[in-house]
C-alpha cells in the first residue's frame, strides 16, 4: 500500500487546501482561478489537446473561463466535462465555494442556510447545487476496509431512531445499523485533530449500512461485502457472527454480558461512532425516517473517512478526476488506493 505524507498534496501540483472560507476566497476569488485549478489537475504537466495531442499553451477567453480552444486543431475543449459543473450556466466560483462548505464539517446544511452563504437570489438554484454535490457522497466506497495484519476491525450493531413525538416511549420506528470500524495501532498520517483514540488505538476507514434484523444471513452477509478476508474481526458473543471464521475471518467473539466495561475494553471505537452518528442525526436532522436513513449513513460515512483529507472531500464531491479508473491523487496521497485484488470492485 502506498502511503504519501499528506504534505505531498499540498505541495505537489502546487495546489495548497485552504483551512478557511477566507483563505478559500482568497485562493479562489474568480472563476478564471476555478478554471486555473481545473486544468492543473488535469494537466500537471501542462495542457494536452484530448482531440489532436498538441501540446502548448491554449487558448484562454476571458467571458468562458471553462473553456480552453487548441491553438492547433481549434477545437474547444471543456474543463467542466466529467464533473458535477457540466453544463449549468452556475458560475465556477459558485460550485467551488458550495464544495467548500459542503466538504467541511458543517453538518446538515439546509438549502436555505445554503443560498444566504452563497449569495444566490434564486432557492432553486441552492437546491439543485446543493443536490449535485451531495450526491457525490451518495457514492458507496467500494473498497473493503481490514487486510492489514497489524490491524483489526470492530464490529457491532446498534437501533437508530425512536420514540416519534406523540406515540409515547417505546421502540417506535427503530432501525437496525451495523458498523464496521477498521482499528489501527498507529496514528493515520494527517493532521486531524478528532481522532476517536482509545488505548493508543486509531480509528481508520467505517462502514456503516442499514440491515432488516439480526440474523446471520443479514450481519455476516454486511460483513462479506464490508470487510476483506482474512482480517481479524472482534464483535459480541451474539450467534449469528458465529459463521464468520468459516467465511475466512479471524473472529474473536468477545462476552459481555452485563458489563459495560468489556464492550469498553474490546468494541470501544465503534461504540464512540455510534454515539456520534446518533448526536448527529438527532442535532441536525430531526427524526430521519427509515426509508432515508441510509442516505444519512453514507454522508455521515463520507465525511468520516476523509476526515483528514478535506481536499480528497471537496474533489470527490465536485467530481473532479473521479471518472478514471487508474488511481487518482486523492487516492495516492490518502494512502487508500489498493492495487487490484479480489477484493476489488466488490459491493
Ligand atoms: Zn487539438
Amino acid at each position: 500500500m502506498l502511503r504519501t505524507p499528506i504534505d505531498d498534496i499540498h505541495q505537489r501540483a502546487a495546489l495548497p487546501f485552504p483551512t478557511s472560507l477566507p483563505q478559500f476566497q482568497r485562493l479562489f476569488p474568480d472563476d478564471a482561478a476555478c478554471a486555473a485549478y481545473l486544468e492543473k489537475i488535469r494537466w500537471e504537466d501542462g495542457f494536452n489537446c484530448p482531440w489532436c495531442g498538441a501540446t502548448g499553451d491554449p487558448y484562454r477567453f476571458a467571458a468562458r473561463p471553462s473553456v480552453l480552444r487548441c491553438r492547433a486543431c481549434k477545437r474547444d475543449v471543456r474543463l467542466t466535462a466529467g464533473t458535477v459543473m457540466a453544463r449549468t450556466r452556475t458560475p465556477l466560483s459558485t460550485w467551488f465555494w458550495g464544495a467548500y462548505l459542503v466538504s467541511s464539517m458543517t453538518p446538515g446544511m439546509s438549502a436555505v442556510q445554503f443560498q444566504r452563504q452563497l449569495g444566490l437570489t434564486r432557492y432553486e438554484t441552492a437546491f439543485q447545487i446543493l443536490h449535485k454535490l451531495r450526491a457525490g457522497m451518495v457514492r458507496p466506497d467500494r473498497d473493503r476496509i481490514g487486510g492489514n495484519p497489524e490491524d483489526h476491525v470492530e464490529l457491532d450493531e446498534t437501533w437508530v431512531g425512536g420514540a416519534t413525538r406523540g406515540e409515547g416511549r417505546g421502540t417506535h420506528h427503530k432501525t437496525l445499523v451495523v458498523g464496521a470500524i477498521e482499528v489501527r495501532q498507529r496514528r493515520p498520517e494527517g493532521r486531524g485533530t478528532a481522532v476517536p483514540r482509545r488505548g493508543g488505538r486509531y480509528a481508520g476507514r467505517l462502514r456503516l449500512e442499514v440491515v432488516p434484523n439480526r440474523t446471520a444471513e443479514s450481519l455476516c452477509g454486511f460483513v462479506e461485502s464490508a470487510v476483506a478476508p482474512g482480517t481479524m474481526v472482534i464483535t459480541d458473543d451474539w450467534a449469528s457472527y458465529g459463521g464468520l471464521t468459516q467465511l475466512g475471518y479471524d473472529h474473536l467473539p468477545v462476552v459481555e454480558g452485563s458489563d459495560p466495561a468489556v464492550a469498553e475494553e474490546y468494541l470501544p471505537i465503534v461504540h464512540l461512532i455510534f454515539s456520534n452518528l446518533k448526536s448527529w442525526l438527532r442535532g441536525c436532522h430531526h427524526g430521519v425516517s427509515p426509508k432515508h436513513l441510509q442516505a444519512y449513513l453514507n454522508e455521515f460515512t463520507f465525511r468520516f473517512n476523509r476526515r483528514f483529507y478535506p481536499f480528497n472531500a471537496f474533489r470527490s464531491l465536485l467530481g473532479i478526476g473521479g471518472e478514471v479508473a487508474s488511481p487518482t491523487y486523492a487516492d495516492l496521497y490518502s494512502g487508500e488506493w489498493e492495487h487490484p485484488t479480489t477484493a476489488s470492485g466488490h459491493g
